[in-house]
């Protein structure tokens, strides 16, 4: 794999001088899998390239606003007559209403609903009204979901923060974190205990539906349902962070998927259609306690920002078409088994799951229920399989931990040319 010259060993270069690492976002980086990052020129569809012209077939999509496929001609154009209107004004639009109203009806546990920018910011707000709604301090989350960066949340907190083996960051004080107490995923009898200890002091549940930044970890129907019965029974809000899993996993996210109605739901990701957009919201009595109408304050200059906004209610149009989550599950359905009969052939243990149009791929026998049994998957293997992959045009996630997504462009040319290069790799990792 070692090569001529690349223009992408120049811009990681230069960009290092200037930039932490070179990258605005960890991951990004390819520490985990080493190597030279690929600094992307243009996108479309299922592909884009980097700067050295080379294509690649893309299942990061973004880490999941793609759903659509890259710069599909109806977002764009809706970005393009948004913009030629005025970029942002720092007062209200009607887009944001018709943006409102699509959300609160796509997502019937939301009846009212916050823009912002970023899932960070949705989770952070989520958190903060939960408190300030309970009068409660303490929170609890899971280990190896990701909940966006902001403090009290950067506890045990998935993918990145797993890449880098660094379960909770620097500069985060003791007493931001000691109110918030890590569980373990999908493990029922550790929840009920917790609440059977102290359920009248905790404020907030907050879980991934669908976990998506430990790779790919589905909850059972089990752990969800006694998660929700406890928040009712102690008065506990109960979050569900769909930033990654929301219009994702399906139309009406992991909680219609589950038949779960959270007291509140963040999105981010999809709903932005690759701009900058985010969201939270829930029952209208709690989001009522926010400013300027309740005492939990929150805001932002960009949040609810019309060219956002027209990305965003553009992609939810599109993801609308009849149909659309039925032919996207069966292309990312097709994908994993496609994947995990190459690696069978190849007589590799590996294994994949996939819901709606992200899928998880695992070095292991069996597919992990959670974290501990994700961090036992073999991440060697991966990264060999990473480069492999790439060096023939297919573009994973540059970490074992992350999921990967499919957009409603990956045709059967697309899916197939993706197994047929792994056929050819797996063929190769002994
Ligand atoms: C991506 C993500 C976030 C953070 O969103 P940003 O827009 O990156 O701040 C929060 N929660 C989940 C589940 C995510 O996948």
């Amino acid at each position: 794999m070692t090569s001529t010259h690349s223009n992408n060993d120049t811009l990681f270069t230069r960009a290092q001088l200037t930039t932490p690492g070179g990258v605005n976002s960890p991951v990004r980086a390819f520490r985990s899998v080493g190597g030279t990052p690929r600094f992307i020129t243009h996108a479309a569809g299922p592909y884009f390239w980097d700067a050295d012209d080379k294509r690649y077939i893309d299942y990061i999509g973004s880490w999941g606003p793609a759903i659509v496929g890259h710069a599909h001609p109806e977002v764009v154009k809706a970005v393009q007559d948004a913009a030629a209107r005025g970029l942002s004004f720092g007062a209200p639009t009607e887009g944001e209403i018709e943006m409102a109203e699509e959300i609160c009806r796509l997502v019937p546990s939301i009846e009212q609903v916050r823009l912002v920018s970023s899932g960070t910011e949705a989770t952070m707000s989520a958190l903060r009204l939960a408190r300030g709604a309970t009068g409660r301090d303490k929170i609890v989350k899971f280990e190896g979901c990701y909940h966006g960066h902001a403090d009290s949340l950067l506890v045990k907190a998935g993918s990145g923060l797993l890449t880098f083996g660094n379960p909770t960051s620097a500069g985060v004080p003791e007493d931001f974190v000691k109110h918030t107490m890590v569980l373990d995923y999908n493990n029922t009898a550790q929840l009920e205990q917790a609440f059977k200890d102290m359920g009248d002091q905790i404020a907030c549940v907050i879980v991934e539906p669908v976990a998506g930044n430990m790779n790919l970890v589905k909850s059972t129907p089990e752990f969800l349902h006694t998660m929700r019965r406890l928040c009712t029974q102690y008065g506990t809000i109960l979050i569900f962070d769909e930033v990654m899993s929301g219009f994702r996993v399906a139309l009406g996210g992991a909680q219609s998927v589950y038949g779960i109605t959270p007291d509140l739901t963040a999105l981010g990701k999809v709903i932005g259609g690759g701009l900058p957009l985010a969201a939270f919201g829930g029952r209208a009595e709690l989001m009522q306690k926010m400013a300027p109408l309740g005492a939990v304050y929150q805001a932002g200059t960009l949040s609810g920002n019309p060219v956002a906004v027209a990305a965003g209610m553009s992609t939810l149009k599109l993801i609308q078409a009849p149909g659309f989550y039925d032919a996207l599950a069966a292309q990312t359905r097709k994908l994993v088994n496609g994947l995990s009969a190459a690696a069978g052939e190849a007589g590799i243990p590996f294994c994949a799951d996939a819901i709606g149009g992200m899928f998880g791929l695992y070095f292991s026998p069996d597919i992990p229920t959670g974290y501990t049994q994700m961090m036992a998957c073999n991440r060697t293997r991966f990264n060999a399989f990473f480069h492999a992959m790439l060096e023939q045009g297919v573009y994973f996630a540059p970490a074992a931990f992350e999921a990967g997504f499919v957009s409603a462009q990956h045709d059967d040319t697309v899916i197939d040319a993706t197994i047929a290069a792994a056929r050819t790799v797996f063929a190769s990792l002994h």
